[in-house]
């Protein structure tokens, strides 16, 4: 009963320290530049890519704002990273990622690759007056955007 009772106490001691050598995430690339032409010409710098235990690659940005809301922005923004590191890592990447604020961190789902192309395609069409944008749902939105000379809901 004693064997049992001291191996037993070696198996969980081994469990323990395997599971504090490795992190849960390890940072895979920090602030590193990345650029794809296909399936649209897109490039960034991702804050920080981190990898999980299962090798698969999940993106992060930080935000020096002192609150902790998420916009459709980040998103964006986030969901760009997402789609650059998945066509140059060849390494599986979450759909999901996390901004990280000054207190806190928020997961958050990411937008599909072909959200993405669409609205690469939006963006440029607004930009050649082929589409009209939408109406900003905040009109503080529009006091600093830059196609106010080109908007006609502005
Ligand atoms: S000025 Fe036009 S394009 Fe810019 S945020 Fe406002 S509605 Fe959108």
């Amino acid at each position: 009963m004693l064997l049992f009772l001291i191996l037993l106490a070696v198996v969980i001691l081994y469990k323990f320290l395997c599971s504090r050598k490795k992190a849960k995430l390890t940072p895979y690339m920090l602030e590193y530049f990345l650029k794809i032409t296909d399936p649209v010409p897109l490039c960034g710098k991702p804050d920080v890519v981190w990898m999980n235990r299962k090798g698969i690659l999940i993106v992060g940005d930080y935000k020096s704002r002192c609150h902790n809301k998420v916009y459709d922005s980040d998103v964006i923004q986030l969901s760009v990273y997402r789609l650059l590191v998945e066509k140059t890592q060849q390494k599986p990447v979450a759909s999901f990622g996390y901004i990280h604020f000054k207190g806190a961190s928020r997961k958050v789902k990411l937008l599909s690759e072909r959200e993405i192309i669409d609205l690469y395609h939006r963006y440029w069409k607004i930009i050649e007056g082929q589409v009209k944008p939408n109406q900003a749902g905040n009109n503080s939105y529009c006091q600093n955007c830059s196609h106010q000379s080109i908007c006609s809901s502005w």
